[in-house]
C-alpha cells in the first residue's frame, strides 16, 4: 500500500487545486516558514477523517477553508482527494486503488466519497483501522506530538497500545453494538 497522490483545493492556504504525486521512494517537502508543508500533511489527515479542529491547528472545522488574503476573497469549500495503491490488498477493499476525497462547505455541509462512490465517515475509519494508519497511530507524527505522547495520562497511551496491537477495532465494534 502506497500513497500515491494528494490533490488539494480551497483548503487552507490552498486556494487553487494543487495535486502532488508521490513517486516511489522517499519523498521531502521543503519550504521557508508559513509556505504550507504542514498544511499538505494536514491535508492528508483530514481527507482521511480527522475530526478534530483544534488537532488541524483551528477553532472549528470550517476554519480549513481558504480564508483569503490581501489579494484573494476567501472560498466556500474545501476539497481533498488521497489515492493510495492498494495492489496489495493492505486496506481491507476490493480496489486495487483507492481514492477518497472529502469536502466541507461554509454552511456546514459535508461530505466523504471513496472510489467516487458517498461513502460514511465510518467507512473512512474502518477502512484504516489496525492498519497502523489510523488516528492514533504512529505514521503520522506531527510537530509537538513526541511530547504529548510522553506527556499524556496512561489510560490514553493505552489506546495507543491498543491501536498498534490492533484490538482498538474489535473495541470500538463492541461500544458500537453496546449502544444499537
Ligand atoms: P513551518 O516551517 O513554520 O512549520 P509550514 O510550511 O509548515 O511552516 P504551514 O503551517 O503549513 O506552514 O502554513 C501556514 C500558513 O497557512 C500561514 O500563512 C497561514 O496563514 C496559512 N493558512 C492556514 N489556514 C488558512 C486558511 N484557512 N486560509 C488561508 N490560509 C491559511
Ligand atoms: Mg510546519
Amino acid at each position: 500500500m502506497k500513497l500515491k497522490s494528494l490533490e488539494i483545493s480551497g483548503f487552507k492556504s490552498f486556494a487553487d487545486k494543487t495535486k502532488i504525486e508521490f513517486k516511489p521512494g522517499m519523498t521531502g517537502i521543503v519550504g521557508p516558514n508559513g509556505v504550507g508543508k504542514s498544511n499538505i500533511i494536514e491535508a492528508l489527515r483530514w481527507a482521511m477523517g480527522e475530526q478534530s479542529a483544534k488537532g488541524l491547528r483551528g477553532e472549528k472545522m470550517q476554519d480549513v477553508i481558504f480564508g483569503g488574503t490581501d489579494k484573494r476573497n476567501p472560498l466556500n469549500r474545501a476539497e481533498v482527494s488521497v489515492v493510495f495503491d492498494n495492489t496489495d490488498h493492505y486496506l481491507k477493499a476490493n480496489w486495487s486503488e483507492i481514492k477518497i476525497t472529502r469536502k466541507l462547505y461554509r454552511t456546514g455541509e459535508s461530505l466523504y466519497q471513496l472510489n467516487g462512490q458517498d461513502a460514511r465517515l465510518r467507512d473512512i475509519i474502518d477502512l484504516f483501522m489496525d492498519t497502523g494508519l489510523g488516528k492514533e497511530s504512529f505514521s503520522i507524527i506531527s510537530q509537538g506530538r513526541v511530547e504529548e505522547i510522553f506527556n499524556s495520562k496512561p489510560s490514553d497511551r493505552r489506546a495507543i497500545v491498543e491501536e498498534v496491537a490492533g484490538v482498538y477495532k474489535y473495541k470500538q465494534n463492541k461500544e458500537r453494538a453496546e449502544k444499537e
